[in-house]
């Protein structure tokens, strides 16, 4: 059931999703409680992508959760933030390390001097390592640019990776790729790296005026140094990439799909009525979450049985069977499909036997 064709996702090497475009942004503001907006992305899912923005207004300040993938669409947010108000950020929170959740943070810290930038103490420990080299993959021949124009010919040639023309969906997704990518082209080969100045390991909690923000780390998923921001008052939940819709990106090797679903049933136990995942809009109900843990709780138990039998990677690769589950990821569409199939099926099966054998 594993793909044959060559994998095109471009996040497969670097494992995460990334960015967005334009004019006046990309971008809707939802108010979620008082004080509370999500600068929700309106790309299309797709092989790259750009990263929801979270906007706490407190009494006395804003605390943002995640930049988004260049100094551009972070201006573009900051913009729509100051229609709101002109307090100023104190605070800026990166759930974790990968580069359409980072990669704004220079914005804010020359807009506000003062402002502390806080993630887990493994996310600063990746973004001067293995985040500086993925970002200079993704800027290499064979990284972005090798990712535009394997699109542009695509779209030229009118083919679909299933084969046969393109439909609608593929052909204003792969628009939206190429211009996610060609932006991140443009901005980031240039743009300064924010590490965090301040970390947590387990929790820590700001209390800014009448406002409590829980930050948390519930254990690995997505990458190892995923953070929640928790509003319990409000009864919020801010994800990060532990939750994407419609289909979670997974990463080799930095995501742990071994581990994901019981973070997520931790997830789920905090006091909530609404989800903001990293990609995709606010989740009212639990449903799509409990999807996710029952994917990634899947993946882990044929993994395993697998890997108690000797079984090589790419044995794992046929007897592995997640068509079911597929299905409710993916419906009808070959968007869905391609996307589940780079990085569920392709990174997310390697990822998760590299964990099974690392474990015996
Ligand atoms: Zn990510």
């Amino acid at each position: 059931m594993f793909l044959a064709r060559p994998c095109l996702c471009l996040l497969f090497a670097f494992a995460a999703p990334l960015a967005a475009f334009g004019q006046a942004g990309n971008f809707e503001m939802v108010k979620l409680a008082e004080g509370v907006y999500v600068a929700r992305r309106t790309e299309p899912p797709g092989l790259t992508v750009n990263a929801n923005s979270v906007f706490i207004v407190n009494d006395n300040d804003v605390v943002v959760v995640d930049t988004t993938l260049t100094p551009g669409t972070a201006k573009e947010e900051l913009a729509a933030l100051r229609k709101l108000t002109d307090k100023p950020v104190r605070y800026v929170i990166n759930t974790h390390w990968h580069d359409d959740h980072i990669m704004g943070n220079v914005v804010y810290r020359d807009a506000f001097p003062g402002a502390d930038f806080i993630a887990h103490e493994n996310t600063r420990e990746y973004l001067p390592t293995t985040g500086l080299k993925n970002r200079q993959m993704a800027m290499s021949p064979g990284g972005y640019p090798g990712f535009i124009g394997a699109l542009k010919q695509r779209l030229e040639k009118n083919e679909s990776v299933f084969g046969g023309p393109l439909d609608e969906e593929e052909r204003a997704v792969l628009a939206s790729d190429i211009k996610i990518a060609e932006r991140y082209m443009a901005e980031n080969p240039s743009a300064a790296v924010v590490l965090p100045t301040v970390t947590l390991r387990d929790r820590l909690t700001l209390y800014r005026g009448s406002r409590r923000i829980d930050i948390l780390y519930l254990g690995r998923g997505h990458t190892s140094g995923d953070i929640v921001v928790h509003l319990p008052d409000e009864g919020i939940v801010i994800a990060g990439d532990l939750v994407i819709h419609p289909v979670p990106y997974v990463g080799n090797p930095q995501s742990h799909p071994g581990d994901w679903g019981e973070t997520l049933e931790k997830l789920l136990a905090l006091k909530h009525t609404m989800i903001v995942p990293g990609h995709g809009p606010v989740l009212r109900d639990d449903s799509y979450v409990q999807l996710m843990s029952r994917l990634f709780g899947s993946m882990k138990q044929q993994v395993a049985a697998a890997a108690a039998r000797g079984e090589t990677l790419e044995q794992v690769r046929k007897s592995v069977n997640l068509d079911e589950l597929r299905k409710l990821f993916v419906g009808d569409s070959r968007v869905r499909r391609d996307i589940f199939d780079s990085y569920v099926l392709g990174a997310g099966l390697a990822a998760a036997y590299a964990d099974a054998t690392a474990k015996q």
